[in-house]
């Protein structure tokens, strides 16, 4: 990718901002890492992304973060993410970082809104977003029955039909959430044994509007201004088939939100940002957190984990390396 921000037209002061820490993404990396940043007295600035709060904010619950007996709404457990970093003077900013130049410190960071962040330190927590099936009428129909995010479009399914793609957690927890509104909803994996969890797996084996179509993979979206059919092939047999539906949620997973970093970081063959124990990459005083850095576990309460120690090494950097005085 060509990175040259010298070339930028020239600002005015009021579109450029030095920062000691700029925080790149809101889901709980970045929220945690502002957290730790802000007790630090270090000012730091998250730019929000595309997802404000994250994967989270479009979860409907969450029952497995520690403190919440009961579960939490994903948007509510942003809300307080958010509350708890601002209340030590995170400044959180609804914006996109459209490009980055990380040759030379301070980095630089152009926004969406135009504005060009010069960073002493930079915390890349830009998450992950869903993979998408990449077959035909998949993308004509998106927003027309295709979903990937069922506690979003739930709703619009009331009474209707919904085929659901995979066999992770998050397949059989969206899947069981759309119960809640569809009249019924067929599981479509291409194997015949779930990757999901134990607990996940029994809650939906149990419920009676589910049902499961084992060996299959979906290779067209059919319909007429909205989904009607989707058509199926049997991964062992090779046999097509057609399933009427009126809606097709996808959960096949997902890839890491690391374009802009191209040339500039190391990345793992799937495009993972490469970290070590200190959350370093390979450019002195650029850290990354949460699940842009971590193929494996993938949760809310490690990517928190993640942002915070990212926090806590660029304090350090900043103290020991620039010889930053707070
Ligand atoms: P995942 O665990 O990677 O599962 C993806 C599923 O999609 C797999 O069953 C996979 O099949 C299938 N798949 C992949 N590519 C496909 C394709 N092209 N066509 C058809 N099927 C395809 O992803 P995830 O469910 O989004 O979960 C991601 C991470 O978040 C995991 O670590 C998970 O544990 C975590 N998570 C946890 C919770 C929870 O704890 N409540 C909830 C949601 C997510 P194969 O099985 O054959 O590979």
């Amino acid at each position: 990718m060509d990175f040259n921000l010298s070339n930028l037209p020239t600002r005015s002061k009021s579109e450029e901002e030095h920062v000691k820490v700029l925080i790149l993404g809101s889901g709980p990396a970045g929220l945690s890492a502002a957290l730790y940043v802000a007790r630090a007295s270090l000012n730091p600035v998250v730019l929000s992304g595309i997802e404000i709060g994250g994967q989270i904010s479009l979860t409907y619950s969450i029952e497995n973060y520690p403190g919440f007996p009961d579960g939490i709404g994903g948007m509510e457990l942003y809300e307080l993410f958010q509350k708890q970093a601002e209340r030590f003077g995170a400044r959180i900013e609804i914006d996109i970082a459209d490009e980055v130049d990380l040759s030379d410190r301070p980095f630089r960071v152009k926004t969406q809104n135009g504005k060009l962040y010069l960073a002493e330190s930079l915390i890349i927590s830009t998450g992950a977003s869903a993979i998408t099936l990449n077959v035909p009428g998949e993308k004509e129909f998106t927003g027309k029955g295709v979903s990937y995010c069922g506690t979003c479009d739930g709703w619009f399914f009331k009474g209707k039909d919904v085929v659901v793609v995979g066999g992770g957690d998050s397949a059989l927890e969206e899947g069981i959430f759309l119960t809640r509104f569809a009249n019924s909803v067929t599981i479509v994996h291409r194997r015949d044994q779930l990757r999901a969890g134990p607990i996940l797996q029994e809650r939906a084996r149990n419920n009676p509007k589910i049902d499961f179509v084992w060996n299959k993979i979906v290779t067209e979206v059919t319909g007429n201004g909205s989904v009607q059919s989707v058509q199926l092939r049997d991964t062992i047999t090779g046999e097509e088939s057609e399933q009427d539906t009126n809606g097709l949620f996808v959960f096949i997973g997902h890839k890491p939100n690391t374009q802009l970093f191209e040339g500039q970081l190391d990345m793992d063959e799937l495009g993972y940002l490469i970290v070590d124990q200190k959350m370093r990459t390979n450019v002195a005083g650029v850290f990354a957190a949460g699940e842009v850095a971590d193929p494996h576990f993938r949760q809310v309460i490690t990517s928190a984990g993640m942002g915070a120690a990212a926090a806590m090494e660029a304090g350090h950097f900043l103290d020991e390396i620039v010889g930053y005085n707070r």
